[in-house]
Formats: C-alpha cells, structure tokens, sequence
C-alpha cells in the first residue's frame, strides 16, 4: 500500500525524469569529450613532432656549430699537419666538452680515424659513416643517426679547411634515457627511439616509458603503424612512428606516445564534477519532491484516515476545511457525508429498535437486551427476571372508543409502566398490547413485589379527555437462571405463564415447571381423545341461557365433558386447544353435533323445544362439507333447524374469512340459528361482525364479571349490546354469577343470560329436572 501511496509516485516521477535528463547530458558530455580528447591527443602528437624535429634540428645546428668552431681551430690543423696525435686529441676534448658534445672523431681523407674521444684506441681504423662523408663534402657538412659502439648518437660531419680539405670532424650527442627526458620535458610525449634488432624486429634504444611498457614495445609494432593506438602494459596511449633516417645497421625511428589517461584525467575530473553535481541535484530534488509531495498529500491521508474511521462508525471526528483547494473542498463533503450518515444512522437505528407509537424499545431491541443481560449475568452471577403483559379486552377498547383513543392508552400504559420500574429496568413494546419488563439483577421470587406494584398503577382508571377508563392486564414472569438460561426460552416460559394466567382469569403467575408439564400431558391427552371418542367416555352438559324479558329457559349450550377412566373429569379448556391444533377437533365436534341432536330430538318427542348451542372451532368453519353433515342429522333425528345454534369465535373468521362467509351463509341460509361467541376476546370489529349472518352476540365473561362494580366495563358492555341490536343481533351475556350483575345487565337491555346464578352446566338429566323446576317456579 505504502509503495504505491500517491507521494511516493510523485517523488518517482519527478526524480526519475531528472535523473534520465542528468543521465543522458552525462553520456553526451562523455561522449563529445572523449572524441576531443582523441582529437587534441592526435594534435598534440603532431606538435609534438613537429617540436621533436626542431629540437634534434637545434641540436644538429649546436653541434655544427661546435664542429666548425673546432675545424677552424689553428692548434688542430697543426696538429693534424704535425700529425701530433696526442694535441690533436686534447684539442677534440676541448671543443666537444666546450658544447657537451659526447662524441668527437677527427678522420683523415684515407677515411682512417686519427682521434676518437669515445675510444681512442679505435685511432686507425676505417672511419664508418662513409655516406655522412660524402654528403658533407658535397654539402659543406652533415647530419645523421647512427650507431656507434651499440650507442645511438646524433652526428654532424664538417670539414676540415687548409684552406683545402685536409680531413673530417665527425661531432655527436649521444641519445640516451637523458636525452629522451629533455625531449619529453620540452614536448609533454613519451618518446622512444627504435632501432633494428638483430633477427627480431625492433628493439627499444631509449625511451621515456616506464620499463614494463617498454618491453611490451616489441610485439605491438604492426598495431602501432596501423591504428596509431596501443595498449601498453595497462595504459592506453595515441601514437605516432616517425622515420628519423637510415644508420648503418638500419632505420631508426622514434615512437611519440600521448597517454589516454593523461589526455583524459581532466575530462575524468570534468566527469566527476558532472556526477557530484548530478548527484546533489537528485538529492535536493528527491528532498524536495517528498516535501512538496507531502505538503500535497498529508492533507488527502488525513482525509482518507477520517474516511476509514466513518465506515467503522465514527461519525464525531473533527475534519479541519482548511482552504478553498479541492482538498478544503472534499474535506467539506466529507464533512456532511459525516454528519449525514450520523443522522441517517441514528435515525434507522431509530427505526429499526424503537416502537414509533409508544417510543419505547421494540421487540428487536429488547431481545439484544435480554441477550446483553443475560451475558452479563452470567458473567455476574446474578439472576434476571423478565415480566410480559397482556392488557385485557383491549380490541374493545378500540372498537368502542376508536384507534387513536386505543393508541392513548398504549402510550399510558408504556409510560406508567415505566413509573413503575427502576431506572435500571427496561420496558418494551413487543407487538399489540403486548409489553414486557426486563428487570435485571432480580430473583424471580423477588419481582412479585413488582408484579404487584404494576397492577396497582391499573387501580386508578386512566383519564382520558376526562373520562375514566378502567384497564386490566394479565402478567407472567419468568426468571434466569431458575428456568431458562437463553432469551428465547426464558421469553416462551414467561410467555406461557401469561397464557396460564389468563386461562386461570389470574392477574399474574410465575412461571414454573408444572406449566410446561401441564402443556404435555395435553399432548398425550390427545392419543387417548381419540379412544375417549370412540369409546363414549364424552358426555354432553346443558346450560341454560334464560331470557331476562321472560325469565324462560328454553334455550341452553352444550358444553363437552370428558370422563377419563383414570384421570377422572378432564376439563375441555384442556383438551379442546390442543384437539383444535391438531385437527382431531372435526371428530369432537361430529360427535357433539351428533349427541347434542339427538338430545335436541328426544327432548321435541317429549314435549321439550329446546334450542341448543353447540361449539364450533376454527376448523370446522373451513370444512365445506359441515352443512350437508349437519343437515342429514337434523334431518335422521327429525330435528328442525331452529332448533341448533352454532356458536362460533371471532378467531374461526379469520383464518380463510371467504371460505367460512360461505359456510355460515350456507348454514344460516338452512335456518340455523348462529352466534358470535366470547365477543370481545378477538380482534374483530363489529363493523366486521356487521357482515356476517350472525343472529346472537355473546359477551365474553371477562366484560361481565365486575361489571356492576366497573363504570369503563359498564360502558362497553352497554355500546356492544346497543350495537348488537341496532344490528338486529339478540345479546347474551355469559358468566354471569350474582344477582346484582343480573339486575345491571337487565337494566342495559340484554337479552339472555347463561351463568352460575342460574345453573352450571347438567347432564341431560338433571338439565330436565332442573327445567321443569325452573318452569314452575317461573310460572304466572
Ligand atoms: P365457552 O363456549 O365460553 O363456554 C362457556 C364456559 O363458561 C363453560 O366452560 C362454562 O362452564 C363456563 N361458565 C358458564 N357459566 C359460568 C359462570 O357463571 N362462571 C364461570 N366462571 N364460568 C361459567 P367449560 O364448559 O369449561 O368450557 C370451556 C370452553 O371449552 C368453552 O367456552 C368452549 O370454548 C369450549 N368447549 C366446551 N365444549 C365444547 C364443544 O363441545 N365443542 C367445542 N368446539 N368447544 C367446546
Ligand atoms: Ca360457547
Ligand atoms: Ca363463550
């Protein structure tokens, strides 16, 4: 990541363009320098020749000089005349040391050597440089190479005068490594003298060269006078062969070299300079381009760090606008792309954890709660407990007194549930009516003073627009780790301690095993139902439903009684849900359908007409076949239709509300009687209940039970049976146990009433002997 950050490319780049231009104005100036390096080194050689030249031309020029001074000497003609050899010496010693000359010979006109200051003792001897000889006398005097005792020297030849030509002075230099010094001295070159070598080539007579270069001389000469370039132990030199003449044993020729290095230690130390300049000039700029870059970048990995901590939600950062740049400019929508999502976030939070009517937490959040909870419990060693409500009857509440009265209520009851609670505790809204409490830190034996203290807060009646209205709830309370140790268990065990509640008409339980038990002794309940069935262990109870205009009882409900050979009497609350969940419930229903018809049929014969009620459940509802069913047996017991009343639950309707339309209007159609059952319980409306081909509306017993003791239940007791009959519906009110209670719903117009005040639920039996007593009793 790092590698490739936006600094660091900019830096590449810009040192990277400088370094290729340093680069290649390096290679250039090296380039054209070495071919001017070649160049001077070839004039430097040329000059250098041209200096050599004259300096041996001066040389001879001193030497002739020397050599004619000497020939006009007086005391030297006569001593050549005398023949005094030793004179004649002596006088060649004066004047060659008077110019430094190394070599003098006097020669007579026989071409022999009278005197020699090399080596006298070669007095006698042919004189060998005939050829300089004869080109002096042609000349007045001349020059020469040559070799002399395996010594090079320089030589010039003039003659001597009196005033005819009596002999010749022969006057040299010798050329040795001095020499070759002078000569480097005056022209900066390396100079070699070259002569012939016996059998091999060339041989190296001087030279300014140091010894190892020197020897290597030998084999480069073909590469010397072709390229004019050598490589010379580890040096390399331009050269240049120049032929000085022919001696007596061979050409001589001297070697001018001008070393490479020399020649380019100036360009080398120009090089040098280039780098060291190209090098500080990278340095700065690698400097500076991280500088400048930095300058340009700090601000943008600020930018990106902010960025990275908002999408690890971190909206609180403080991000700096600096100036108008498009820097200053992205920094400003990064800063309301931070406030926005912030905003946005709390706000779907919002949503999603918190229930919009009540402002309290949802079922969402409170079961993150509980989790939380729970984990901290666990940690703690501490107990929770959790509480869940269930306000009663309050589809009535809504229908009666409309929604946004409903939505009040809710809204109060949220909030003195939260009155009633510890801060620490928490209240949420789980669905409908549906609260629940999240007490942590609280045994479940110790929330009963809790439970208490919420019922309390339902004692005094709500106000609303001035009016009391009277709420009642059923709670359930369950506790960790006693009987759950997950959210979701512990949230089904308070659940079912709620339903058990309410089944029981209690206003709260805690949870506790036996619950659960109780829910699977149902389940193998049901195996046995279906023998029971079979087997006649159900009997069929009848319970008056006694009209208040005329106190008659002749109409009354079947209600299902199981005799179980072992367990005894099981109660249908038992059985009947769970019959109804599995289905079997159609074969209880045949079965009463069946008894409770013929009942109603043995009755007709004698003298009886009474109209009897029979349960229907959801299911039966959604059989299409009931009809015909009901209609053959009304029809083998001789029953007329009038005579059944089907009583059906607002919960029957909802599940397929077109398929069980249908059925009732079948059924009502045939002349049956049929009533809306537990009114009040459901959710249904009545403008629901307007369209369905009801005849009867029975309150549920919970609306009944303090009704003379309750103003808010005496309210909605009295809008439902004035709806009832407006609708054209007969009322009846069931549950009803004392007088008092009787003489209110009297008083409020209904029409019949089932209950304990009356009579339990008999056996046929007793419901006859019962009848015939209340007949006369009742009797004018
Ligand atoms: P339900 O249809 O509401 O029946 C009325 C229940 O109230 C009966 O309970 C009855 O005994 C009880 N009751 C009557 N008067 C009073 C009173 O003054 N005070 C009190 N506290 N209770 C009173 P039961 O017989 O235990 O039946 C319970 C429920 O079982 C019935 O409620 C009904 O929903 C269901 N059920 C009973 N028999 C049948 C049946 O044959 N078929 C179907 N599908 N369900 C049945
Ligand atoms: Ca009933
Ligand atoms: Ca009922």
């Amino acid at each position: 990541m790092r590698r490739h950050s936006l600094a660091f490319r900019i830096v590449v780049v810009f040192s990277g363009l400088l370094a290729v231009v340093l680069l290649a104005s390096f290679v250039l100036v090296s380039v054209v320098n070495l071919r001017i390096s070649r160049q001077t080194a070839a004039q430097a050689l040329e000059t250098g020749e041209r200096v050599f030249r004259r300096l041996l031309d001066q040389r001879g020029e001193q030497l002739t000089v020397g050599a004619q001074v000497l020939a006009r000497d007086f005391g030297l003609r006569d001593a050549i005349a005398t023949r005094d050899n030793e004179t004649l010496l002596s006088a060649l010693d004066n004047h060659g040391s008077r110019i430094h000359a190394d070599l003098v010979i006097f020669s007579g006109l026989d071409n022999i050597i009278q005197a020699d200051t090399v080596n006298p003792a070669r007095a006698g001897q042919p004189y060998p440089f005939g050829s300089l000889i004869a080109a002096a006398g042609k000349r007045g005097g001349s020059t020469g190479i040559e070799r002399v005792d395996g010594r090079l020297y320089q030589l010039v030849v003039v003659p001597v005068r009196a005033p005819i030509v009596i002999g010749w002075v022969t006057m040299g230099f010798e050329i040795n490594d001095r020499t070759v010094a002078d000569l480097r001295a005056v022209s900066g070159l390396q100079v070699t003298f070259l002569g012939d070598a016996p059998g091999d080539g060339r041989r190296v007579l001087a030279s300014t060269l140091p010894a190892a270069q020197r020897d290597a001389l030998g084999g480069k000469m073909t590469e010397l006078r072709a390229v004019g370039r050598a490589t010379l132990g580890d040096e390399d030199y331009e050269t240049r062969l120049v032929l000085l003449g022919d001696s007596l044993e061979g050409p001589v020729e001297v070697l001018l070299a001008r070393s490479l290095a020399e020649i380019m230690a100036p360009v080398y130390r120009l090089q040098i300079t280039l780098a060291m300049l190209a090098f500080a000039a990278l340095a700065v700029c690698l400097l500076a381009g991280m500088r400048l870059a930095g300058r340009i970048t700090q601000p943008l990995r600020q930018l990106a760090a902010i960025a990275d901590r908002i999408q690890q939600g971190d909206y609180q950062q403080a991000i700096n606008r600096q100036d108008q740049s498009e820097i200053g400019q992205l920094a400003g929508s990064l800063a309301h792309m931070q406030t926005a999502i912030a905003e946005r976030e709390a706000e779907i939070r919002t949503l999603a954890f918190q229930d919009r009517l009540t402002g309290l937490p949802n079922r969402l959040r409170f079961n993150q709660l509980l989790d939380d909870a729970i984990t901290a419990a666990q940690t703690s060693g501490e107990s929770l407990t959790v509480l869940i409500l269930n306000l009663d009857r309050f589809q009535q509440i809504n229908d009666t007194l409309g929604h946004p009265m409903g939505d009040r209520v809710l809204i109060e009851v949220g909030r003195r549930l939260v009155d009633a609670v510890r801060d620490e505790d928490t209240v949420a809204r789980l669905s409908g009516d549906e609260f629940a409490v999240l007490l942590p830190a609280m045994a479940v034996d110790a929330a009963l003073p809790v439970l208490e203290r919420i019922h309390g807060m339902f004692d005094h009646p709500l106000q609303l627009d001035g009016r009391p209205l009277d709420i009642r709830a059923g709670m359930g309370a369950a506790g960790y780790p006693e009987h759950a140790r997950v959210s979701i268990d512990l949230l089904r065990c308070a659940d079912l301690a709620l339903y058990r509640a309410k089944a029981a008409r209690q206003r709260h339980l805690i949870y506790n095993s036996g619950m659960q038990h109780a829910r699977e002794t149902h389940l193998s309940l049901l195996g046995e139902l279906q023998t029971a069935v079979q087997q006649n262990e159900l009997k069929l109870c009848y319970q008056p439903k006694v009209a208040l205009a005329d106190s008659s009882a002749d109409e009354a409900e079947a209600l299902v009684r199981w005799i179980h050979p072992e367990r005894g009497f099981v109660s249908p609350g038992e059985f009947i849900p769970f019959a109804e969940q599995t289905g079997y419930i159609k074969e209880v229903t045949q079965w009463v359908l069946r008894a409770a018809i013929h009942q109603i049929g043995v009755w007709l014969q004698t003298g009886r007409a009474i109209k009897v009620s029979v349960n229907l459940s959801t299911l039966d509802l959604l059989d299409p076949a009931l009809p015909t069913a009901v209609a053959s047996l009304l029809e083998q017991a001789g029953v007329p239709p009038a005579l059944l009343c089907l009583e059906i639950t607002e919960s029957g309707l909802m599940e397929d509300p077109t398929l069980a339309l249908d059925t009732l209007n079948r059924l009502r159609n045939m002349g049956l009687a049929l009533a809306i059952d537990d009114y009040g319980t459901g959710y249904s409306s009545l403008a629901y209940i307007r369209r369905l081909p009801v005849t009867e509306l029975k309150i549920d017993r919970a609306f009944v039970i303090e009704l003379a003791h309750n103003e808010s239940d005496a309210q909605i007791v009295q809008s439902t049976i004035d709806l009832g009959h407006r609708l054209g519906l007969k009322v009846v009110a069931e549950g009803v146990e004392d007088h008092a209670t009787v003489e209110v719903l009297r008083r409020l117009g209904c029409d019949r009433i089932q209950g304990y005040v009356f009579a339990k639920p008999m056996l046929a039996d007793d419901f006859v002997a019962w009848h015939t007593a209340h007949q006369q009793k009742t009797a004018p």
